[in-house]
């Protein structure tokens, strides 16, 4: 697999893991030309794992956009790109074993378990997600939310840079 770093086809795998009912295979891999460590999958494509939504809406999960949120809450912290993948795949575990029975979880539920995760890992990120993320409807938000508090600040930042020039 191309490294997402260097853009090598070498590779090694480290660790293979099933997932859940064995419907899912995660590999840990590690670049031969510059050592990056990424995660691949191999997954059954005709039953997706699906979120249940607060209004019953059902989506696809995604867990692009669940190590978004939580890049977002770990963002500064003093936390290894290692300790993120292994949170990312707990949840993930977690999230896939809790909705085993219909192939589903609740937004609810998937949030109680990243809050769960991030409070054994970062207090700070914990709270970070927890007071963003109770108030959304789901992770999109959360991340929209987030990108516009990050937006005014680059605005408000580069306003006071634009005053000092004056003086
Ligand atoms: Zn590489």
């Amino acid at each position: 697999m191309r490294c997402p770093y260097c853009g090598s086809l070498d590779d090694k795998v480290l660790e293979s893991r099933t997932m859940a009912n064995g419907e899912s295979i995660r590999r840990r891999r590690e670049c031969v030309s510059c050592g990056f460590r990424f995660t691949s999958y191999e997954r059954i494509e005709e039953k997706p794992f699906m979120v249940v939504k607060r209004d019953g809406r059902r989506q696809p999960y995604d867990r692009t956009k669940l190590e978004k949120g939580i890049e977002r809450a770990l963002e500064k912290r003093p936390v290894s790109y290692d300790t993120k993948e292994n949170i990312l795949n707990d949840i993930e575990d977690q999230a896939i074993m809790k909705g085993r029975t219909n192939r589903e979880i609740s937004t609810a539920e998937l949030g109680e378990i990243v809050l769960e995760r991030l409070y054994e890992t970062d207090k700070v990120a914990y709270i970070r997600f927890a007071s963003v993320y109770k108030h959304f409807e789901d992770l999109d938000e959360f991340i929209k939310e987030a990108r516009k508090i990050k937006k005014e600040k680059t605005a408000e930042s580069s306003k006071s840079e634009k005053s000092e020039s004056k003086k």
